[in-house]
């Protein structure tokens, strides 16, 4: 523990003492570490939540701007994996996704466990991050795992009742060109996994399968799971470093300045200080934030679709048939309405209870 556990009295005067030049070094480190953690995670989601249009035109940028310096083999190398990592079933997210994890708490395990356990915090608190993990866990296999709703020539005749024809997102005898199906109304064709969707949401990267009508309520537990990890591993971590903090009566340590005036630290010292002691907590606890804020946007986003019976998929079409309305113009503009929106009871009824065919012939 010592130099790195909880600080007491003599190593907050330690770190007063201590020179400013190097601790911006680190803060500067930080800043730019949280800068490209966030740009990935925006990039990875955007992804994963829409078609891999956005994702096929970086890669073909980034292929443009290293062609002139790097070899012909490597480009073609680099191509081909792009390739399999955007138009085929793969698990390359699946395990970044559990090795971030294992990293994560790793460290909650490694440092922030232990230490807060000297500090007096409740075990209860302690352990809460890990009961949200084997609950998360239960939810990402069935994901992972479960029938999205795969339409097949056995199931098709029943699930083209399940849903009427809107008559702008979805047209009456559509053929699949690869099933050979007509496509039931709120059906996909996911070009990843090769079959059609019943009530198609997305293509998740993370858990390498499609989200549909029979596995959305495991995606939404796995996202409130994952959001409640990421809220207690960031507030455990928090509240010990603020007690470490106080412990170490920094708040009213003071500096000497260059004219040799003795200065109150600020906010920014203090987090210098704690980053420059605990810089794997600190790299943990900024990546755990950035993932909470993140991921409330997203889960609010899909509880967003739930309540109005939606879609991403719908969501994201409607977005531009939004466009093309506002758009005189333009030919095809049509006005959208939703027809399936139920109430809100009713729509989340149907994301617990979904439609399934069985149902549907009692
Ligand atoms: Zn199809
Ligand atoms: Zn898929």
């Amino acid at each position: 523990m010592e130099g790195r556990g909880p600080a007491s009295g003599s190593a907050s005067r330690r770190w007063v003492r201590q020179g400013g030049g190097k601790e911006m070094d680190f803060l500067i480190l930080f800043l730019i570490y949280l800068a490209v953690s966030f740009s990935c995670m925006v990039i990875v989601i955007k992804f994963s939540r829409q078609s891999q249009e956005c994702f096929a035109r970086i890669s073909h940028h980034v292929t443009r701007m290293i062609g002139p310096v790097v070899p012909r083999w490597l480009q073609i190398a680099v191509q081909y994996a792009l390739y399999r990592l955007i138009h085929q079933r793969n698990s390359f997210f699946l395990v970044l996704h559990l090795m971030l994890e294992v990293a994560v708490y790793g460290e909650y395990s490694w440092d922030v466990f232990p230490y807060s356990l000297e500090l007096g915090f409740t075990l209860s608190i302690l352990l809460l991050p890990y009961i949200l993990l084997l609950g998360k866990m239960y939810f990402f296999y069935l994901c992972c795992t479960s029938d999205p709703g795969i339409i097949s020539p056995s199931n098709h005749k029943q699930l083209v009742k399940v849903y009427t024809y809107d008559g702008i997102l979805y047209q009456r005898a559509c053929v699949c060109s690869t099933c050979k199906l007509v496509k039931p109304a709120r059906s996909k064709h996911c070009r990843v996994c090769g079959c059609c969707v019943h009530r198609f949401d997305h293509h998740c990267v993370w858990v390498n399968n499609c989200i549909g009508a029979l596995n959305i309520r495991y995606f939404l537990f796995y996202l409130f799971t994952l959001l409640g990890m990421t809220a207690a591993v960031g507030t455990v971590t928090v509240r010990f470093l603020v007690q470490v903090a106080l412990m170490s009566n920094l708040p009213q340590a003071m500096y000497v300045n260059t004219k040799g005036e003795h200065v109150p630290v600020g906010v920014l010292f203090i987090v210098q200080k704690l980053f420059l002691t605990f810089p794997r907590i600190l790299f943990m606890l900024g990546f755990t934030l950035l993932s909470f804020f993140l991921l409330v946007g997203y889960t609010a986003f899909h509880l967003f679709l739930v309540m109005t019976n939606q879609t991403s998929n719908e969501w994201y079409k409607h977005k531009i048939n939004c466009r093309c309305h506002m758009d005189n113009s333009c030919p095809d503009r049509q006005i959208w309405r939703n027809l399936y929106h139920r109430g809100l009871v009713t729509n989340m009824k149907e994301i617990i209870c979904p439609v399934t065919p069985q149902k549907r012939s009692r």
